[in-house]
């Protein structure tokens, strides 16, 4: 099938494998059935695909079924590394991501968020943003509502945005080739999923794809503090636009102090004072500062900005305090799952610390490292689960530690050790995934567990 030139693609009548049966599998099918295109969904695992329209799959394995397709969608889950993919590479099939398919079908101007971290927070303050603009906005892609989803509703007529609002992970800017956001923004580089990629550069890479299609009329924003980032755009044409909470930059919004400002005639107007803001850290600040950015090159005024960031409630799962029990205060961070999102939560408080590491480690961490700027307020680390011993082996200057295999173990054991003017924080630093099924799963069973306690 001749992708190559977007306006002419036709998918009617084409036969298009999707790899992969989980949301934005099952997304893509619908968009591809709404499009009178043939879909087949080729799933590795061996369980039955929930689904309230028909269309053809195989379960339990990818055969040489799956190969029979002029296209092929792979969702972000899957590598494409695997066998069936590079046989369909050989075989001269095309293959594209979830997101680059459902882009071919909508003209909606897409605003577009990836990074290390901070994404979800920036995606939601974005589309508030929006919102406050009076702009019919879509949430989709990371945040957890596929963008084919979204795209098969608009052929569909149920839904006329006026623009999609997309948070993307590296995964999802794997195989782009016209997918082309009128804003985007990296929000930072850390090393993560260093489990997937074959090593930190071509994770790099994939990131970077967010800027593949610029065009002159569009923006692209990045963190000059950066130091992955910043030598790669600091020398771009104008449309790239840095932020910076280091230095004044020539972005329209601007750090100072206590507030966050932008310029007229070289006056300093406050756009909101940082105090006026229920998000606490400085990299929220910087949250915050890239959706601005964003929404005003998209065209949101100040007060529309403004009343958003005014209104915004901090996000489950991210430094979200969870209760106060004879005075010291819980915080759940469980969407820590890398060293970067660490760091930052540790530098959000300054009274003493009983952090609470583990989970399934996605490599190459050193935590040792991590919590040595924070050595002075961290009274107590406790490790749990797969990596919890290897954490505690790598803290060996570190005296007081303690490792349990279960995380109720675990947390129980911080709610013990807090006295009156400490703070409990999970922070993981690693995936959920050999305990729970998400992050959010296991946030929650630490506010559960928390709660029992305040409510004994
Ligand atoms: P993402 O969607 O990229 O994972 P989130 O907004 O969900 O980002 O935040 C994930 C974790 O990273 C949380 O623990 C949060 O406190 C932390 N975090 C949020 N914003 C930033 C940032 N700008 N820099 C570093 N860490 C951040």
């Amino acid at each position: 099938m001749d992708i190559q030139n977007r306006a002419s693609i036709n998918i009617s009548g084409k036969k298009i494998t999707i790899l992969g049966a989980g949301k934005s599998g099952i997304a893509v099918t619908k968009l591809i059935k709404v499009l009178n295109g043939i879909p087949f969904i080729s799933e590795f695992k061996n369980a039955e695909i929930n689904h309230d329209f028909q269309f053809d799959y195989e379960i339990g394995g990818h055969t040489i079924k799956a190969l029979d397709c002029e296209l092929m969608v792979i969702s972000p889950g899957i590598s494409d590394q695997i066998e069936i993919v590079q046989k369909a590479i050989l075989n001269g099939i095309s293959v594209v991501s979830e997101i680059e398919f459902a882009s071919w079908f909508t003209d909606k101007p897409i605003l577009a968020i990836t990074g290390s971290n901070g994404k979800t927070t920036t995606t939601l303050l974005l589309h508030s943003m929006c919102e406050s603009a009076n702009l019919n906005s879509e949430l989709v892609g990371n945040i957890g509502i596929p963008f084919a989803e979204k795209v098969a509703d608009e052929k569909l007529g149920k839904i006329n945005p006026d623009v999609y609002v997309v948070e993307l992970s590296s995964f999802q800017l794997e195989h782009i080739k016209h997918f082309s956001p009128k804003v985007s923004a990296i929000t930072n580089i850390q090393s993560d999923h260093l489990d997937r990629y074959k090593n930190f550069q071509a994770y790099i890479n994939a990131k970077l794809n967010i800027t593949k299609n610029l065009k002159e009329s569009d923006f692209f924003i990045y963190n000059s503090d950066d130091e992955i980032l910043n030598p790669i755009f600091q020398n771009s044409s104008e449309n790239f636009i840095p932020f910076s909470l280091e230095n004044e930059t020539r972005a329209p919004f601007n750090l100072n102090n206590s507030k966050v400002y932008y310029k007229e005639n070289e006056t300093k107007i406050p756009l909101y004072f940082l105090n006026e803001c229920k998000l606490i850290g400085k990299h929220n600040i910087q949250n915050v500062i890239v959706a601005s950015i964003m929404a005003n090159c998209f065209g949101v005024n100040e007060n529309a900005i403004k009343d958003a960031i005014l209104n915004f409630n901090p996000v489950p799962h991210r430094i979200e305090f969870s209760g106060n029990f004879k005075g010291v205060k819980f915080y759940n961070d469980s969407k820590a799952t890398n060293i970067d999102a660490v760091k930052v939560a540790l530098n959000s408080f300054d009274n003493p610390l009983i952090l609470i590491l583990g989970g399934k480690d996605k490599g190459n961490s050193n935590f040792y490292e991590m919590i040595e700027p924070n050595l002075q307020h961290i009274k107590k680390v406790i490790c749990y689960g797969d990596s919890g011993l290897t954490i505690y082996n790598q803290l060996e200057n570190f005296d007081n530690k303690e490792f349990f295999e279960n995380f109720e173990d675990a947390i129980k054991n911080a709610i013990a050790t807090g006295k009156s003017g400490d703070i409990v924080l999970l922070s993981p630093g690693c995936a959920s995934f050999d305990q729970f099924n998400s992050f959010e799963e296991r946030g929650d069973s630490f506010k559960q567990i928390v709660a029992e306690y305040i409510n004994e």
